[in-house]
């Protein structure tokens, strides 16, 4: 018989007024633990009716800027600085944040893939699920505080998914503007990827808004201080703050798209990469965009990777050693309005 609700259990009463901390219990028995539980942390803050809002971050463990500027944000706001309700899921792949990874260590799951979830699956699964079946759906809003992680560097970036609907498409735009990162990017959903929280938002009816921070495995103060003010500004936006007065206005962001693989630069071969490009540099189809050395035999020659198209670098791979097929860069080129690629 089908499991409706789940094996994750939450301490939480997310319809109940106030703040609420705790955890989401994820039953995990293990040789260490045999009737223990994986404690992921959660909290809520309610005001009576208004905006639900999930503020999501910790979907990839290794990605730092969105778990701190929503820990901050969660111990800052009261109910009473609140209209409707806030769901703080702050490390949501909690192995994954505990380890410091991408992936989490007790299944290899990327949470970002596994969408929509099994509630009888592996823990990072029975994450995607009850995210996506049991909080996703009592909520209007979603936020995913995402960065580059360990391998990538981003220019400070917010991004939707193009949106069909004018009219959606348009609410988008306007919590970019209102999120307000140096950079905001629309991005089209390559066919058959349902696998992200973007696409469960849209199977759901929620309105998603994600970020690309920084990255590189650490955390800058000027990446942080766009996730917390970002994340405060979208609030004001949608009238999930009481006191929107004191929010200061947002900066101009530049927008930008990012559509197809022509987007994206991988390395040719595996070695030593050497970037020949900056973050936010011009760039134009075939110029090269970096060399891989080969550290194994020095004296040949090394290989280029080249740019496909024209466009504003946006992301960087951070580490030296590459294999073939790591993403070295990916571009933005101007927004243009459309249905899709
Ligand atoms: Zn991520």
């Amino acid at each position: 018989m089908a499991r409706s609700t789940g094996r994750i259990r939450s301490e939480l009463d997310f319809d109940r007024d106030g703040k609420q901390v705790g955890f989401l219990r994820l039953p995990h028995s293990v040789h260490r633990s045999a009737y223990g539980w994986i404690p992921i942390p959660i909290a809520c803050i309610r005001n009576g009716d208004g905006p639900r809002v999930l503020l999501m971050a910790g979907n990839h463990g290794d990605e730092y800027e969105g778990q701190i500027a929503l820990a901050k944000l969660l111990r800052q706001l009261e109910p009473a600085t609140v209209r409707g309700r806030l769901i703080f899921l702050s490390s949501a792949n909690f192995p994954a944040a505990m380890a410091g990874m991408r992936t989490s260590p007790l299944d290899d799951g990327n949470l970002n893939r596994l969408f929509p979830g099994d509630p009888d699956g592996g823990p990072t699964a029975q994450i995607a699920w009850y995210i996506e079946h049991m909080l996703l759906t009592q909520c209007d809003y979603v936020l995913d505080l995402h960065s580059g992680g360990s391998s990538l560097m981003y220019l400070p970036s917010a991004l939707s998914r193009r949106h069909a609907d004018p009219a959606r498409m348009r609410h988008a735009l306007e919590l970019l503007q209102a999120f307000g990162a140096p950079i905001s990017y629309i991005t089209d959903a390559p066919p058959g990827d349902d696998l992200a929280l973007p696409a469960a938002a849209v199977r759901q009816g929620v309105m998603h808004l994600g970020t690309e921070l920084g990255g590189g495995g650490t955390l800058t103060m000027a990446a942080l201080r766009i996730a917390e003010d970002g994340v405060r500004r979208v609030l004001a936006r949608i009238g999930a703050l009481a006191d929107q007065a004191t929010i200061p206005p947002a900066p101009v962001t530049r927008l930008l798209q990012v559509r197809g693989p022509e987007y994206f630069v991988y390395a040719p071969d595996s070695g030593l990469f050497e970037p020949l490009v900056e973050l936010g540099d011009e760039v134009i189809a075939g110029q090269t965009a970096g060399i891989i050395h080969f550290h194994d035999t020095p004296w040949r020659e090394p290989s280029m990777a080249v740019f496909q198209r024209s466009g504003v670098v946006l992301t960087k791979r951070m580490p030296c050693r590459t294999e073939r097929g790591d993403c070295l860069f990916h571009l933005g080129t101007p927004y243009e309005e459309g249905s899709g690629p």
